[in-house]
């Protein structure tokens, strides 16, 4: 990687994405915080600042075609590429999901954000990444999104769900067609689990800190130039998909 390092994380104002977002500024990139929320997008960049980092605010919402087409163009202006893109924005859709009650508007809230939104975004940017000597993209899934653990019918993965487990299987498989189509690039993607993490998302029953989960985005987001693609993995190594 080159010195002047630039990065995008969507979702970085708060949870796991803001963790994410300090890491790599810890290393001395530049990061550029996605969030579509002004106030809270502008105190999680004077935090950053604060703590060191050289971070800038992209004001982003991922279901939106024309704010992501403004996002692509402001980190061109001020970059002309770009290295990483942690693509972290991600909701449930709402409760209940079981698939017998579920509504299908839950659904369509989550595949729209944690599907269609990495889509819109990995597209608006990769002309800016193909710029970059070493571009990494990470996808932030969860194993509940893993239907090699799922097919496990007693195997309790996270709560009954129409909606959010599924979003995330479909993010796998999209993350897998990505890694086909670009097989023959230096763009390394990969989706990355960060564990059951205490955030907004699960209202904070989760186990791990925000920090621990961002460790795995922050890894496959420095991978070497020969490192793997088309792979999910968390802390321990490669989850089945
Ligand atoms: P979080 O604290 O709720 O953060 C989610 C982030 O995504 C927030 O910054 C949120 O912004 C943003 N976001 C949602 N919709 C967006 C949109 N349309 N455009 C732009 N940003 C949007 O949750 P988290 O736990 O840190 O989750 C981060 C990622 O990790 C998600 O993809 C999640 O699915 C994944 N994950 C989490 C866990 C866990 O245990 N927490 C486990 C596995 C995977 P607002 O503040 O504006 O809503």
């Amino acid at each position: 990687m080159s010195e002047n390092t630039i990065a995008l994380v969507t979702g970085a104002n708060k949870g796991i994405g803001f963790e994410i977002a300090a890491g790599l500024g810890a290393l001395g990139w530049t990061v550029g915080v996605g969030a579509r929320n002004e106030v809270l997008r502008e105190e999680a960049v004077a935090k950053l600042r604060a703590a060191g980092a050289d971070a800038f605010g992209v004001p982003l919402d991922v279901t939106d075609d024309a704010s992501v087409t403004a996002a692509a163009r402001l980190i061109e202006d001020r970059a002309g590429r770009l290295d990483v893109l942690v693509n972290n924005a991600g909701v449930t859709g709402g409760m209940p999901q079981a698939p017998t009650e579920v509504d299908p508007a839950t659904v369509r809230i989550a595949v729209e954000t944690n599907v269609i939104g990495v889509i819109r975004v990995t597209n608006a940017m990769l002309p800016l990444l193909r710029r970059s000597p070493s571009p990494r993209i990470v996808n932030m899934s969860s194993t509940v999104g893993s239907l090699t653990l799922q097919s496990d019918l007693a195997a309790v993965i996270g709560p009954l769900s129409a909606a959010y487990s599924p979003s995330k299987s479909f993010l796998n498989a999209v993350t897998i067609q990505y890694a086909k189509e670009l097989r023959d690039t230096n763009i390394l993607i990969n989706a990355a689990c960060p564990g059951f993490v205490a955030t907004d998302l699960n209202n904070f029953r989760g186990t791990r800190t925000p920090e621990e989960g961002a460790a795995i985005a922050i890894k496959l987001a420095t991978l070497p130039d020969n490192g793997p693609t088309g792979s999910f993995f968390d802390d321990s190594g490669v989850v089945p998909w």
